[in-house]
């Protein structure tokens, strides 16, 4: 085991290098459309936020408080009957310790003023159905059963297949933008409509200051998830989103890397 100490010093040791790289700035000239048309995303004003890198080099924005007026975001996304799907698993332990704090607080903050619908796959439909009668009704719970796999690594990387067949089988049809989420974490504030957008995905709060060289992307060149030098965020997993469209794309696309790696 690891001393506490040496750990203390790295985290230290850490912190103190980040101080030596300067964050990108965002360089979109004031005033750009980003897109053609009434898209949120020429709404964003991606210059009161001097602090914190505001666009990627790409030109996709990076949203943060005070870069998005969400009274606006949420008119835009009311005129066009906006219906937004969450889904999470909680498999095993998760269903125990988790899920009930997990979803009375998405019931609460999770797309507030929006019809939701929460996809939930549990191993034990009847401990939802307890969680479900202390919600408040306003999103509709659909809930699904799946097997628990003996490894905790299959419960998480199997959760990519369910997401996509889930979309292809019902979701499409009932959802414009699909989030999916972690089952170990919750709500403490809003989670509205700035985050919606066609693929979304969360910078990882502990890489965001860091060097690149310290992200810990897959390193071996056999896998599917090696990235070849390529990779200019740490994304964090446990939040990520889109059109029910890309996210479509991007589950099935991780399901088929998976499926490589373990052949
Ligand atoms: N999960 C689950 N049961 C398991 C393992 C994982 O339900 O035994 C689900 C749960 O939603 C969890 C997610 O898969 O939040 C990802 O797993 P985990 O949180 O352990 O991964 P990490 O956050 O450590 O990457
Ligand atoms: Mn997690």
């Amino acid at each position: 085991m690891t001393p506490k100490w040496m750990v203390i010093k790295w985290i230290y040791y850490v912190k103190f290098i980040e101080g030596f790289f300067p964050m990108e700035k965002c360089h979109l000239p004031k005033g750009l459309e980003l897109k053609p048309g009434d898209h949120a995303d020429n709404y964003l004003d991606h210059w009161t936020r001097t602090d914190v890198q505001t666009c990627t080099s790409w030109n996709a924005p990076i949203i943060w408080e005070g870069t998005f007026n969400p009274t606006d975001f949420d008119e835009m996304y009311k005129k066009k009957d906006t219906v937004i799907g969450l889904t999470v698993f909680a498999v095993g332990n998760y269903l125990d310790l988790y899920l009930e704090h997990f979803l009375t607080t998405a019931d609460e903050h999770f797309m507030p003023g929006f019809p939701v619908i929460f996809c939930v796959f549990v191993d034990d439909l009847t401990k939802l159905e307890q969680i479900d009668s202390k919600l408040s009704g306003r999103g509709k719970v659909r809930s699904f059963k799946v097997e628990r796999h003996k490894r905790w690594q299959d419960n998480s990387m199997f959760r990519m297949k369910q997401i996509y067949e889930l979309i292809d089988n019902h979701a499409k049809k009932e959802a414009s933008y699909i989030f999916c989420f972690d089952a170990d974490q919750y709500f403490q504030g809003r989670f509205g409509t700035g985050a919606l957008g066609e693929s979304v995905a969360l910078l990882h709060a502990w890489f965001y200051r860091k060097p690149k060289f310290l992200f810990t992307y897959e390193s071996n060149p056999h896998s599917a998830a090696y990235l070849e030098g390529e990779g200019d965020f740490y994304y964090h997993a446990a939040v990520f989103g889109g059109t029910w469209q890309s996210v479509r794309n991007l589950t099935e696309a991780c399901y088929l890397g998976i499926m490589q790696d373990k052949e």
